[in-house]
């Protein structure tokens, strides 16, 4: 059994960030996350989409964020139990007790639920060929624009992922053709503007209301046979790469059998991010109080909030206010 001071479960932006206040008290700390990597889902869905609302960053990269945020919990040599998923929480006298889906058992005095929208996975559309070819020509995320070099395309879906992808692409692909299943989209009015004005330019081709029928091809992808859903007509496309965007499907997964009050999949916090069991606190997408926005910011201050008051519940000698970094900071400004 292993033992710090706080257990921080999701080592996405914000459970990072909450690691990182919990390293500035002084305390120790381990994050929990079934993902290979931290990040969440700056990392699994969209590491090379531009963010625009992250106070002081004009414009980053997600994957930018996250390795400043992994930069900036370093100096605290927090432990990474990535690959596994915390499966039960439990209190045994004043200790946490989780235990992962490696059959790892860790303890702590706080933990610090920052689970994000839980388990996702994309949605899958279902089309013959599909699960066939997944991880050869079928993806579900752009990890990286160079995988799709010179490729043909063909991107599923009406979101903004779908639109912002045909346009993030065109620098990159040797074709793209973007089907949505209606007519109207859902994304951004300016986006679909721009993807419009691309299509009437001949950069790229937007076919609706069409869907998939099948996905074929030999080791890789070769062909996507598609479809005018109100015609039933058919369409051959040679393809290199099928990317489908339309979206995932969230679990709560194993949290929700914690005992921790929720409203609509979310876990109910007070205004010091305080869940209904003393000692663990939450904070980013997982939570859930009047006025809550599902953004990284937010998340930010929240991950303060919960942080500082895990750190005071975790060792009652310290107070939660954790007073300002700049004056614990070694190094000056230059002149
Ligand atoms: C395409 C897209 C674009 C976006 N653009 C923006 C934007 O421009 N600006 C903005 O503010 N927000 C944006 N968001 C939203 C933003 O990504 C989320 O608000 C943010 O990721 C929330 O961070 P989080 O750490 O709370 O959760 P997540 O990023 O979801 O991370 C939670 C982590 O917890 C892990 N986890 C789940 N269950 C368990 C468990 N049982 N045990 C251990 N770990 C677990 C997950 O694996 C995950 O790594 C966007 C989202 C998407 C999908």
């Amino acid at each position: 059994m292993e033992h710090t001071d706080v257990i921080v479960i999701g080592a996405g932006p914000v459970g990072l960030f909450a690691g990182f206040y919990v390293g500035m008290r002084g305390l120790s700390f381990r994050f929990i996350d079934p993902l290979p990597e931290p990040g969440g889902q700056l990392s699994a869905l969209y590491p090379e989409k531009y963010i625009y609302d992250v106070a002081g960053f004009p414009k980053v990269y997600a994957k930018d964020l996250v390795k400043g945020l992994v930069e900036q919990v370093a100096p605290f040599n927090p432990i990474y139990n990535l690959g596994e998923r915390a499966e039960t929480l439990e209190k045994e006298g004043d200790l946490f007790k989780v235990t992962t889906s490696l059959g790892n058992t860790f303890t702590a005095k706080a933990v610090i639920v920052a689970a994000g929208v839980g388990a996702f996975e994309p949605r899958r559309i279902g089309a013959p060929g599909e699960q066939e070819f997944e991880g050869k020509g079928v993806y579900y995320a752009v990890k990286s624009k160079a995988e799709f070099q010179g490729k043909r395309v063909l991107i599923v879906g009406g979101g903004d992922s779908a639109v912002d992808w045909a346009l993030n692409l065109l620098d990159t692909a040797r074709e793209i053709t973007l089907i949505h299943r209606r007519p109207q989209f859902r994304a951004h009015e300016a986006s679909v503007k721009e993807l419009l004005k691309a299509h009437e330019e001949g950069r790229l081709k937007v076919l609706t209301p069409y869907e998939v029928r099948r996905i074929e091809g030999d080791a890789w992808v070769r062909k996507a046979v598609i479809f005018q859903n109100q015609t039933q007509e058919e369409v051959e496309l040679e393809v290199d790469a099928v990317l489908i965007l339309a979206g995932y499907l969230t679990k709560l997964g194993p949290l929700a059998n914690w005992g921790l009050a929720l409203e609509k999949n979310k876990i109910k916090v007070d205004t010091t991010m305080a869940t209904s069991i003393p000692g663990v606190y939450a904070c980013g997408d997982i939570v859930t109080y009047p006025g809550k926005l599902p953004l990284i910011v937010l998340g930010f201050g929240e991950a303060a909030i919960a942080a500082n008051h895990a750190a005071a519940y975790a060792n009652p000698a310290l107070k939660v206010n954790p007073g300002h970094s700049s004056e614990k900071a070694e190094e000056k400004a230059p002149a």
